[in-house]
């Protein structure tokens, strides 16, 4: 079944520059790219975002980082599309990436790891009408 799923290519990455990088291995992944934009959160949207981490012990550092500069917000489209960007991330943990995954080739550790991708429906249909409106999106 198709299914969304968001994505961002984090700060770290927008920064050093692999934004063509990671969007072609999500176009070569076989997703399609529904709707994208270049964004710089605010602090409020940060939390939000993350508001799940709230009590984490990482939840303000990890605020301070998203919002050090601009990322790419996307929405993509496939068959199973939310297991298949997570595989193609890798393991939260860059260190603990397989090989040929995003976070192993650009993240550069727990933090700073390259990208996000919705976890779960429950949590794509939360993420993705966050950043994104209808009329946004191709159809
Ligand atoms: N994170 C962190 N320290 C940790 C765990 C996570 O800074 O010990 C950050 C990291 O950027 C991660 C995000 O918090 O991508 C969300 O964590 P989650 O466990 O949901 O991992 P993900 O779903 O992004 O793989």
């Amino acid at each position: 079944m198709s299914e969304l799923t968001f994505s961002i290519i984090k700060p770290d990455a927008v920064k050093a520059g692999k934004i063509g990088d990671i969007m072609k291995m999500i176009s070569d992944a076989g997703l399609k790219i529904k709707a994208t934009k270049m964004i710089h959160m605010t602090q409020a949207q940060a939390e939000g975002f993350y508001a799940v981490h709230k009590e984490r012990p990482f939840f303000g550092e990890l605020v301070e980082f998203m919002i050090s500069g601009p990322c790419v917000v996307s929405v993509l489209e496939g068959e199973d599309a939310i297991k298949r960007y997570r595989d193609l991330m890798g393991a939260t943990n860059p260190n603990e990436a397989a090989e040929g995954t995003i976070r192993k080739a650009f993240g550069a550790g727990i933090e700073a790891n390259a990208c996000h991708g919705s976890d779960a429906p429950e949590t794509a249909a939360i993420e993705v009408p966050y950043f994104f409106s209808n009329l946004e999106m191709v159809n």
